[in-house]
């Protein structure tokens, strides 16, 4: 394969204007240091979003709710400046987390309800433009159980296969191949327990009490794959992440752990590598293990 001319391209599909800043966000910024071509596409504008900063004001905002999308659209701007990043809204409409026992049905309209193979449509319009190497996205449970992000899921495994079949979507672009595709692997157990054992050893109260009393499925850990040494990253991934300000509280449970312990503890940001035309050993430290 001949890279030699060529930047190194690396695409993130996110479900919501902030998932971005939340996820894979530092070895975004290392890769962006390292001369990488990052960009992002946002499945929706995130406008069933609330409002989850306690310390967010807004003139206006009690007023009218439906600003939210205006100002999301603006956190956006200044979360893709501070990652270095391009971006893309593949123009759906947020299908909001359904509260209830039992959960009320999707709003009309919603991305989650769109049938796939129009959901999957601009992605692959993207994919053939942009031309990425890699690509991430969730895992099949959407990492966690967002109707929006098990649809991010489902697009993007989609949309790598389509974009590179010249008999799907002829009018959408030349065919392309992306080498490598990617789930996020966030919070696993190894890295709960390790920032929970290194807050203690600190003699801080660890915020993960609650979480490591639930269960994890063993199989799960299993499956991280790449592991990407990021920490002196973490610093442009807290500012992207402050700068979604409705939906991020920066006293919140994002910053209880300090940077210098969550270094320590877990530098890296962890993916699955799930599917590959390219020779890379197992473990990888580099999304581009096999392409350079
Ligand atoms: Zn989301």
């Amino acid at each position: 394969m001949d890279l030699v001319d060529e930047r190194l391209r690396l695409m993130h599909v996110h479900a919501h204007p902030d998932d971005e800043s939340s996820k894979g966000a530092a070895s975004t910024a290392k890769y962006v240091a390292e001369g990488v071509d990052v960009h992002v596409a946002t499945c929706t504008g995130g406008e069933r979003g609330s409002i989850l900063n306690p310390g967010f004001e807004h003139p206006g905002i009690v007023e009218n709710p439906e600003l939210i999308t205006e100002i999301r659209r603006e956190e956006m701007d200044r979360a893709r400046e501070i990652l270095g990043v391009t971006q893309d809204w593949l123009g759906f409409v947020d299908s909001g987390w359904p509260d209830g026992d039992p959960k009320p049905p999707l709003p009309e309209g919603c991305f989650a309800l769109v049938p796939i193979e129009e959901a999957a449509a601009p992605l692959v319009r993207l994919i053939r433009s942009f031309r990425p190497h890699v690509m991430t996205t969730y895992d099949e449970n959407g990492g966690y159980p967002h109707p929006d992000h098990i649809k991010c899921h489902e697009i993007s495994v989609y949309a790598f296969e389509a974009a590179a079949d010249p008999e799907r979507y002829p009018e959408l672009g030349e065919p392309w191949q992306v080498k490598k595709l990617y789930y996020h692997f966030g919070f696993s157990r190894a890295r709960t327990e390790a920032i929970d054992a290194a807050m203690k050893k600190h003699g801080l109260e660890s915020p993960y009490a609650e979480r490591l009393a639930r269960s994890f499925d063993p199989e799960r850990e299993k499956r991280v794959t790449t592991r990407v040494e990021c920490a002196d990253y973490f610093d442009i991934r807290d500012a992207a992440l402050i700068a979604h300000a409705t939906q991020i509280d920066p006293n919140g449970f994002w910053f209880a752990v300090p940077r210098e312990i969550e270094k320590e503890a877990w530098p890296t940001e962890d993916y699955e590598l799930v599917k590959s035309f390219v020779d890379s050993p197992l473990p990888e430290d580099d999304l581009f293990a096999g392409l350079r």
